[in-house]
């Protein structure tokens, strides 16, 4: 059986995994550069690095806390005290590390975004800036709203109710240490995190931060350019901290647009009514990586069922 998933976030690349653990190798397609999707780590020029999505990877089910363990012995995953008592889990030496520890052997092509998604007679039809392949499983996982305009024509539920918070998030390296905690939540109205990203484990040694909007900041601000939304929360960030500009070494924005789910389907994932096309991902469940995890590993079971 040929299969396709679209998407190598946390979703995909479990869905993938499985799969391929049962001896059902899929083609994983992303349209992004790195692994891992929303849980995402930034490299820049001078050896910068900052994980400008999820922060951290909680875990309630037995299975997924498993698998964090089996990546925590291999070196993909670390405890992060924080300072509050509970060390949270953490990809190392950034968030990307637990996808590619997933990844391993997997069959990626990253930067090839699917634009189509068509059923035939031979199968579905997958075209990306040339035709990419005739599948007879498609598992999308990209985020519902493009979820939706990929292949929701083909799915028997609807994913109109599906809602998500944005995330405007700053990446911030200063020349000189800070006299702060490593985390701060809801330091302001307009901030809801911050955190020192250098002093993660495994890191490099350098003075690197992430700040977080709230919500509401972010649904204000969404459409403003990345430029703009860079220079108003560095403002914020400063002004916090009682920095000056000459301090900042380098700044920029991150625009996440789906980036918290407010509002999930409530079910593990969607097909079509044939069973052939499946659709899953966080959105499906709730907000956390572990959310994507299990939907993705249920797209698989399903399919390994009927097998
Ligand atoms: C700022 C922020 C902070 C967060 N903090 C946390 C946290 O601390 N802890 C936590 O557990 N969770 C956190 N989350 C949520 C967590 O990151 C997500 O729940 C999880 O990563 C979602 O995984 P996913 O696979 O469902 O979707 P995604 O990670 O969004 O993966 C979807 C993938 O599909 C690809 N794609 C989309 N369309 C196409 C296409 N047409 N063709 C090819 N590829 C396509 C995308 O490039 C992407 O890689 C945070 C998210 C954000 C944005």
């Amino acid at each position: 059986m040929k299969i396709a998933i679209i998407g190598s976030g946390m979703a995909g690349l479990a869905c993938a995994a499985r799969l391929s653990k049962a001896g059902l190798p899929p083609t994983v397609y992303d349209k992004g550069r790195g692994l891992g999707g929303r849980m995402a780590t930034r490299r820049v020029e001078g050896g910068l690095q900052f994980d400008h999505g999820a922060q951290t990877i909680p875990c309630e089910d037995s299975a997924f806390c498993t698998l964090l363990e089996d990546a925590r012995a291999s070196g993909h995953v670390a405890d992060w005290d924080m300072g509050d008592g509970t060390p949270k889990a953490v990809g190392t030496p950034g968030m990307t590390a637990l996808a590619k520890y997933l990844a391993q052997g997997l069959d990626l092509y990253q930067q090839t975004e699917i634009t189509s998604v068509t059923q035939t007679g031979a199968g579905w039809d997958l075209t990306a800036d040339h035709a990419v392949g005739t599948y007879d499983r498609v598992i999308c996982t990209a985020p519902a709203p493009q979820t939706g305009k990929l292949v929701g024509h083909a799915l028997t539920d609807t994913l109109d109710h599906v809602a998500y918070a944005p995330s405007l998030t700053l990446m911030v390296a200063l020349n000189r240490p800070l006299d702060a905690p490593d985390t701060q939540a809801n330091p302001t109205d307009a901030l809801a995190w911050i955190a020192h990203d250098s002093a993660k484990p495994g890191r490099p040694s350098q003075y690197c931060w992430v700040t977080q909007a709230s919500a509401e900041w972010s649904v204000t601000h969404l459409e403003l350019s990345k430029d703009e939304i860079a220079a108003r929360m560095l403002d914020l960030f400063l002004t916090h901290h009682g920095l000056e500009a000459t301090d900042v070494a380098y700044a920029t924005a991150h625009r996440w647009r789906y980036a918290l789910i407010t509002h999930p389907l409530g079910q593990s994932f969607v097909t079509s009514p044939d069973g052939t096309l499946y659709a899953g991902g966080d959105w499906c469940l709730g907000p956390h990586i572990e959310h994507a995890w299990r939907s993705g590993t249920a797209i698989a079971q399903d399919i390994l069922r009927a097998a």
